[in-house]
């Protein structure tokens, strides 16, 4: 069974076709090149995750990678001067990220190759005030955001992420920064079995009041008063643990009392790895969908990289990375909001052609990439039985005719037609009748811009713990996949007669 998930990642690879004509050896080079690869794919997956404690860090980390890139920061609140075979990103709130190349053959009207993500995965966020004391504890309030598994953060070793925003007292400016305290600093520890027998038929944690992480107690707080830094007095500290704003304080390089405001999310301090016995898993946080937002990236990033195949390119490839999608995406940087429908018609916008962006809204295809369900083996029953996605066995096309997922016959062809050109195997979802189903952005913008879509993600299992699994092998699957979308859409669209 491993054995065979390793080749099934290695069909998928470019050039994999001649493994017929190779001898015993060369073969079992080529698998350990093969799988070298795959491995390399989901360590570069790693790295981004472990950078992304936050959506505002993640998009930090987008925005890095693109402008390593070559592409070029834009505003919206300046005008735009997009030139052909040009690279460029825009944020909003800085939790939202859209990021497009300009093909060289590109005109007004011509369409958009899409893919869309989310930034955002379910967790706990400090309250605005979030001072709370018990029992000679020092808690942290805490809001639940997204449909986390709670009881999943329990007994974990949790730190905070997020933006602050800083009034530098020289010039009054404010400013915003990004922070992580990267050690762990907060818990939230479990009740004893001895005093809740039944918790192993039923764990249901009160939202409220069983979630308070413990930051300190107030014995050790007093014998460490009078060490520098003790928490000056700030126009925060009404409203948090004096210490948690001396540990940002410091973590910033900057007094607490220049802190104005701030968000802040819990995260896991462990960092994702490669595990089971072959490493062909991948035990991380946040893979729903910062694996969707890797690989994007990356594949937009990689896309451009050989300058033939955008100069010849007669659409715009683009990313659309949101927040909120864990919350239903109705916000200003949202997936609901205007802001991708205001980005198209500035690309589409020309004097000599009033009508260019409705011309490319039916050239254009968007893949909603968010994660999906492998079929467990402990719970084989919760899928039906003829769409149970497998490990190693290729991206997931998500389809619901009730509309949950956005996918059709017409989308899922065409991406059928580019994963077939570029030898990545698919896998179908569909839910039973008789269980509730996910929804993702796909459908969401689809009923906005009225443009083609697929719901289309690799298979996870745990989605919404604190601490996810994958295999190695999607992270290439899907990468390859997305770069030949990117590279092929424009072609395969053309030799598509389907309207
Ligand atoms: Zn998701």
């Amino acid at each position: 069974m491993q054995k065979d998930g390793i080749l099934e990642a290695e069909t998928m690879a470019p050039g994999a076709g001649e493994r017929g004509s190779e001898t015993g050896g060369e073969a079992s080079v080529t698998s350990r090149a093969k799988k070298e690869a795959v491995q390399t794919a989901a360590r570069e997956l790693l790295k981004f995750v472990n950078q992304g404690p936050s959506p505002f860090h993640v998009v930090a980390e987008c925005r890095s990678r693109l402008l390593q890139a070559g592409f070029q920061e834009l505003k919206e609140a300046e005008k735009w001067d997009l030139k052909p075979e040009r690279k460029y990103f825009v944020t909003r709130n800085f939790s939202t990220i859209i990021a497009f190349a300009v093909g060289g053959q590109y005109s007004p009207g011509n369409g958009f190759s899409l893919i869309g993500a989310h930034t955002d995965s379910p967790s706990l966020r400090v309250k605005r005030r979030s001072l709370r004391n018990q029992a000679g504890c020092q808690q942290v309030g805490v809001e639940t955001y997204g449909g986390g598994i709670w009881s999943t953060w329990f007994d974990r070793d949790l730190t905070v992420a997020g933006r602050v925003l800083i009034k530098s007292p020289s010039s009054d400016r404010i400013e915003q920064r990004l922070v992580h305290v990267e050690r762990p600093i907060l818990r939230i520890p479990h009740l004893a079995i001895h005093l809740q027998r039944n918790i192993n038929e039923n764990f249901g944690p009160n939202p409220e009041t069983h979630l308070l992480p413990i930051l300190a107690t107030a014995v050790q707080e007093e014998l460490e008063k009078g060490l520098p830094d003790s928490g000056a007095p700030t126009n925060q500290t009404d409203r948090h643990q004096p210490v948690l704003m001396s540990l940002l304080s410091a973590q910033l390089g900057q007094s607490a009392e220049d802190i104005v405001e701030m968000e802040l999310c819990l995260a896991d301090t462990q960092p994702g790895v490669l595990g089971g016995a072959y490493e062909e898993f991948i035990y991380a946080p946040r893979l729903d969908n910062l694996h969707s937002c890797f690989c994007a990236l990356q594949a937009l990033i990689d896309s451009c990289s050989a300058p033939a195949s955008l100069a010849s390119d007669p659409h715009v490839r683009m990313i659309a990375l949101y927040d909120h999608e864990e919350v239903g995406s109705e916000s200003s940087h949202g997936a609901a909001s205007l802001l991708t429908e205001l980005v198209l018609r500035r690309i589409s916008a020309s004097p000599q052609n009033l009508t260019a962006f409705e011309e490319a809204v039916p050239k254009s295809y968007m893949i909603s990439a968010d994660m999906a369900h492998a079929v467990h083996p402990n719970y084989m029953d919760k899928h039906e039985e003829n769409h149970r996605p497998l490990f190693h066995k290729g991206p997931v096309i998500k389809v619901n005719n009730k509309q949950r997922y956005a996918s059709n016959a017409v989308s899922e062809a065409l991406i059928r037609e580019v994963a077939s050109r570029v030898g990545v195997p698919l896998q179908e979802f569909m839910v039973r009748n008789d269980s509730p189903c996910g929804s993702t952005i796909g459908p969401i913008l689809a009923a906005r811009l009225g443009l083609r879509v697929l719901d289309l993600g690799s298979p996870q299992l745990a989605m919404h713990s604190i601490r996810e699994m994958a295999c190695t092998s999607s992270v290439l699957q899907t990468l390859t996949l997305f770069k030949g979308f990117f590279e092929l859409f424009p072609v395969v669209n053309h030799n598509f007669a389907v309207n």
